[in-house]
């Protein structure tokens, strides 16, 4: 069985942008702008991560701040401001916003090529349609960037998603389909899951139930990519039983250590398309 890993697909994101941003001088590199209205410790800890990885690569972040008093008026108006500001080629929201802010007109109201994290509806709507222009929900793409990074050919192969949320399973339908996959994207309601995933040359899961996925739902040479975070008795793993499964597949991506890993450097290569041109 091969360990897909994520740490390798990051970091060989995080090099190309580094090796970008050290082109440019200081002042005039792009950068990331992060809304965050109040204090929750969630947030806090995620802006922590962001600002950390912006720092290894080099690329300035910006945090507006705003009290958790902030009226929609006003946070629209901050988002305008960035919306306008040469500068800023990211702007990140973090959600989910306190209940008294219209959260649907913000996400909204970030600019579509801005929308480094897919929030606005126009870049899923862009996605479906293959504008180029589009960009994609980090999840999906982190799914995409590891099964290039591991030369996981795509052609003509039969790929179940076990997932259809806005998020994960639709776009990464779409995605999957523009790589000429054959897809089934599969859910709560589907019959004999195991009888359709074990049939696939690649499973994607993403059920969020802890080591739902035993070896029945597999074969000898399934790829699976696990995108659950789970908590069991033993910490974070994933939707997939690894320890029953692993010997059975032939390629795996860990929990922790797998989708995740990708994830955040895929929120910062959309601020910086230029680097993968
Ligand atoms: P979600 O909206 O709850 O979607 C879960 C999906 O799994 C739904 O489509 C649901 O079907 C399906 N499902 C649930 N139980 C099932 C079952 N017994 N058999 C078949 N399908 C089943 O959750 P989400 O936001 O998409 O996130 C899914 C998981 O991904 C979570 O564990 C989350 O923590 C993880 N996640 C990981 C990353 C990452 O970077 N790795 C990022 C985001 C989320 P229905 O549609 O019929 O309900």
């Amino acid at each position: 069985m091969r360990e897909l890993r994520g740490k390798a697909v990051a970091d060989a994101l995080k090099e190309k942008m580094k090796a970008f941003l050290e082109r440019i001088d200081e002042a005039d590199r792009p950068q990331l702008a992060i809304v965050r209205v109040g204090e929750r410790p969630d947030d806090l800890a995620y802006e922590r991560t962001v600002l950390k990885n912006c720092g290894l690569i080099g690329l300035p972040v910006r945090v507006e701040a705003l009290k958790d008093d902030v009226t929609t008026d006003e946070l629209l108006e901050r988002i305008r401001q960035l919306n306008e500001d040469d500068a800023v080629r990211g702007i990140l929201v973090f959600r989910p916003l306190p209940d008294s802010i219209d959260e649907q007109a913000v996400i909204r109201a970030v600019a579509m090529e801005k929308d480094v994290d897919c929030m606005n509806p126009q870049n899923l709507q862009c996605l479906m349609v293959s504008d180029r222009r589009a960009i994609a929900p980090c999840t999906p793409e982190a799914v995409m960037r590891i099964l290039e990074y591991y030369g996981v050919e795509l052609e003509g192969k039969n790929v179940v998603i076990v997932n259809r949320s806005t998020v994960i399973g639709r776009p990464l339908s779409v995605m999957l389909l523009e790589k000429n996959a054959t897809v089934t994207v599969c859910h709560s309601r589907t019959r004999n899951l195991a009888e359709i995933t074990s049939r696939a040359d690649i499973v994607i899961t993403g059920v969020g139930r802890a080591r739902f996925f035993g070896p029945e739902y597999f074969n000898e040479n399934s790829v699976v990519i696990d995108i659950g975070i789970n908590f069991d008795e033993n910490g974070a793993c994933g939707d997939v039983d690894d320890k029953t499964v692993a010997d059975g597949v032939a390629a795996i991506t860990p929990v922790p250590g797998g989708v995740g890993t990708v994830t955040s450097s895929v929120l910062l290569s959309h601020v910086l398309p230029e680097a993968f041109r």
